[in-house]
């Protein structure tokens, strides 16, 4: 072993039985977009259950289910963005500026907590002040980010209902951020499985308990001009623009 850290037999575990895979470039892509199959299928399921689903007390917009055309339709904006622009982008970046090496040493729990942390944050700073420009600035608005409102009702398959553009600048920050704080790639692929499923669960359109964005970030597609942060709320409350409510009971009542 190469220290005696706590995640050091799972380091070396990746490194000697998986290195193929975990060394391979287009491993953080195969990681982010199997963790938004994988977290999006269950709540697939639900909705096409509908009223017999055993959750569907917590659906959100109980009047509102997407329908199996659209979770096609948004699954393949999905997969037609990677094949098009994410794995080219990736190819590139691997070609004109190559990974370092995977490192011996396992990073400590502290490391990959704090560092984890830092990036959520920093992403989440990033994202609020993009986002309430894209929704200030009509034209950016209508060539960027409207594709992302299609449905006023998100799902989990929206999650990543995207345009190209909006894709690619995350999936930037996804790659800079880390690089920023000198993240280990341990860091970085627990950071994404646990970001990917925080953004789906913005979007499963069902407030479970324990479940802190989806009621949020469904009131931002009711409510546009509200809950612009996609992970913590700091940002939306010093711009005044959290929206807290239970939209079921006062938004619907507002139509
Ligand atoms: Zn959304
Ligand atoms: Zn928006």
């Amino acid at each position: 072993m190469a220290s005696d850290r706590l995640l050091q037999p799972l380091w070396d575990f990746l490194l000697f039985r998986h290195y193929t895979l975990v060394s391979s470039p287009f491993f953080p892509v195969l990681l982010a977009f199997s963790c938004y199959f994988i977290f999006s299928v269950p709540f697939a399921i639900l909705d096409v259950l509908g009223e017999r689903a055993p959750l569907f007390e917590y659906k959100i917009q109980k009047q509102r289910r997407p329908t199996v055309g659209m979770m096609l339709r948004t699954l393949g904006t999905a997969v037609y963005n990677h094949l098009v622009f994410v794995l080219p982008a990736v190819l590139i970046t691997n070609v004109v500026m190559p990974a370092p090496p995977l490192p011996a040493v396992a990073p400590t729990v502290w490391e990959l907590i704090s560092g984890a942390l830092g990036v959520l944050l920093i992403f989440d700073t990033q994202y609020f002040f993009w986002h309430l420009v894209h929704h200030k600035n009509p034209h950016l608005y209508r060539w960027v980010h409207a594709i992302h409102h299609d449905y006023i009702s998100p799902f989990s398959w929206s999650t990543q209902h995207l345009s190209a553009v909006e894709l690619m600048t995350v999936g930037f920050w996804s790659n800079i951020d880390p690089s920023l704080l000198k993240c280990h790639p341990l860091t970085i692929w627990t950071l994404s499985v646990f970001s990917i499923w925080m953004s789906v669960e913005d979007h499963i359109g069902y407030d479970l308990p324990y479940s802190p964005g989806a009621m949020a970030h469904d009131i931002h597609h009711q409510k546009p001009s509200s809950n612009f942060a996609p992970f913590f709320s700091h940002w939306d409350r010093l711009f005044g623009t959290a929206v807290t409510v239970k939209p079921s009971k006062k938004i619907d009542k507002e139509k």
